[in-house]
């Protein structure tokens, strides 16, 4: 008998998200009649804006079903320079601006189509684990900017300089930030782009969560003069519009960067559905009363999840200024993140993440999204109140 089919050694090297194996779990436990809150998968508990189903409606009716251009639709990459220029305060070409099926696929093919085996990528740490699968299935390293609990999960620029070196292909930033709800200042992303211009890395910004910010005015490392032309400045319809299925993703990337990333596209997904991106030019283009209404209700889910864990004995939480996520220390509830998180859903029927999913620097925290109700948020702190006292 010859041996059995084997699989490529790289597909070992590629990652996954906890979440999904947690969600999974969760829903099993759910078949089996339990009652789990989830504060596990990263989404928006809004509805996507109705007028923004609608435009895609319309569009099926239109018979805007087939394929189309793999960079997207001129009209859409259009909406999308004027708004990246307007939230950026940079000029922003349109033949730079790609639209993918989500955020995601710029992150995997930024990374293939840059990174080789001995280059190193510095990303966050903690971090959403999408970056480092990436990074380790092209075979390059890692290199983990910490970011600092006691500086609200930011990271010291000065130490970001000296993980930079010959070697560096890739800088990833994420503000605000997933898994911690962190803000990077500005003044530091105008400190970590001196660093950076000193070197030849390209710079991927993930700047999903922009739109979810509680405090202050939102920056952008690509706003600093003559950093776009190496940046991937990424963002989406996913987290402000509460569009995570629809699947759309855009950026402005680098010019080199153009043309191999839509061949990574045509080698893939061909182009994102032309009715999706009618919906994303609804959802540019219109009334912006559903975000600004999300996002308050967010701040005040924010406010009640940070007393709630603060509450909670041995738990601590900062404030985070962005995004849907809590990260509260638990290193003195005297039962280690992991072992927390696995009973906090088996025996409490909550559903959280241990922080250690997102890198070395999440150690002895969970990750908390509370994108849910404030009911839901109210009964998943009294269940964990509750295991916690027991
Ligand atoms: N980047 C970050 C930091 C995220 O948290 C997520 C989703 O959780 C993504 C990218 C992926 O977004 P999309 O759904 O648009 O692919």
């Amino acid at each position: 008998m010859r041996a059995p089919p084997a699989l490529a050694s790289a597909v070992a090297r590629l990652g996954t998200e906890s979440a999904f194996a947690v969600l999974a779990r969760a829903r099993e436990l759910e078949a089996s009649g339990r009652d789990v809150v989830h504060l596990e998968i990263g989404e928006p508990h809004a509805a996507t804006p109705a007028h923004v189903a609608e435009a895609a409606f319309a569009a099926v009716r239109a018979g805007e079903t087939g394929y189309c251009p793999s960079a997207g639709l001129g009209e859409f990459r259009e909406v999308i320079a004027d708004e990246l220029a307007r939230t950026r305060g940079v000029p922003v070409p349109v033949e730079r601006v790609l639209v993918a099926t989500g955020a995601k696929p710029f992150l995997l093919f930024t990374v293939l189509a840059v990174c080789e085996p001995g280059d190193e990528v510095v990303l966050p740490d903690p971090g959403f684990p999408i970056y480092e699968s990436a990074i380790r299935y092209a075979g390059a390293t890692p290199v983990p900017l910490t970011l600092r609990e006691d500086s609200d999960f930011s990271f010291d620029p000065d130490e970001l300089g000296a993980l930079l070196g010959a070697r560096t292909k890739l800088v990833i930033l994420n503000s605000p930030q997933n898994p911690t709800g962190g803000v990077v200042p500005a003044a530091d992303l105008e400190a970590a782009a001196e660093h950076i211009m000193g070197t030849s890395a390209w710079v991927l910004s993930d700047e999903v969560y922009a739109r979810l910010l509680y405090e202050g005015a939102f920056a952008s490392i690509a706003s600093v003069p003559r950093l776009l032309e190496r940046t991937v400045l990424l963002d989406g319809l996913s987290k402000t519009y509460a569009m995570t299925g629809w699947r759309c993703g855009y950026a402005c990337v680098p010019e080199p960067l153009v043309e191999p990333l839509v061949r990574f596209f045509v080698n893939s997904t061909s182009c994102v559905p032309p009715f999706i991106q009618r919906a994303g030019i609804a959802a540019l283009t219109g009334p912006q009363d559903d975000v600004e209404r999300m996002v308050a209700e967010l701040r005040v889910r924010r406010d009640l999840t940070v007393a709630g864990l603060e509450a909670l004995p041995g738990v601590t939480c900062r404030t985070p200024g962005g995004a849907f996520y809590a990260f509260p220390n638990v290193a003195s509830v005297g039962v280690d993140a992991e072992t927390l998180a696995a009973r906090l859903l088996e025996e409490a029927g909550v559903a959280v993440l241990a922080g250690s999913a997102f890198g070395a620097a999440g150690a002895d925290h969970l990750r908390v999204s509370y994108a849910t109700s404030p009911e839901l948020l109210e009964e998943a702190f009294a269940r964990m109140g509750a295991l916690l006292a027991a």
